[in-house]
């Protein structure tokens, strides 16, 4: 007469934590994990390392290609930046901004083929606030220089001092409708390399 063997089960414990009991395991690897180790994604639970290979899979960037996109982002938004300190009207600067920031993003992402890394994202958003200081700058000191030569052309002989760049700088960063414009775009385009298409 034979008893029914019951199945006994060895307790199992995380590959990464041997003192946690579970029974969970990576649905790619196999290994076992514990709640802690274990991340659900679309296709079920998975390792760290798996969500981590999986990920190197999708970002596909080189240096160059970040290189690319800080780029763009700069002097795309360089440009913009001028443009949005010679029209100067907060709330039309307000309203541009989110479409210029998808724009630059797109432009950007064309640059390098679409290919992504993991700071791409951070990459254009440094970009973005590099490239519209620098743009803001440039407006600043061009702003300045026709003050000048219409000083010089109504008075002439009087000297005008150069714009020191201490002055230029503290005068671009107080345009607060310059930097709405560049925390927008930055924003934006930041969102838009989170995007995965
Ligand atoms: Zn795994
Ligand atoms: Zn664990």
């Amino acid at each position: 007469m034979s008893e029914s063997n019951p199945v006994i089960e060895e307790p199992t414990f995380c590959e990464v934590h041997p003192t946690r009991e579970t029974s969970l395991r990576c649905n790619k690897c196999g290994r076992l994990m514990c709640t802690e180790c274990a991340v659900l994604t679309p296709v079920g639970y998975r390792c760290r390392e798996c969500v981590r290979q999986h990920e190197d899979k999708f970002f596909n960037a080189s240096q160059y290609d970040y290189l690319i996109v800080a780029a763009v982002a700069a002097g795309l938004t360089g440009v913009g930046a001028v443009i949005a300190s010679m029209i100067g009207f907060l709330l039309l600067i307000i309203i541009a901004s989110i479409p210029v920031g998808g724009a630059i993003g797109e432009a950007a992402l064309r640059a390098t083929q679409r290919r992504r890394g993991r700071y791409s994202g951070h990459v254009a958003a440094a970009g973005v606030v590099a490239g519209g200081l620098i743009g803001g700058l440039i407006q600043t000191y061009a702003r300045y220089g026709s003050q000048a030569s219409e000083i010089a052309r109504r008075f002439p002989g009087r000297e005008v001092p150069a714009l020191p760049l201490d002055v230029a700088l503290t005068s671009t960063v107080s345009d607060i409708s310059l930097l709405l414009f560049i925390g927008i775009v930055a924003f934006t385009v930041y969102g838009r390399f989170r995007m995965r298409i």
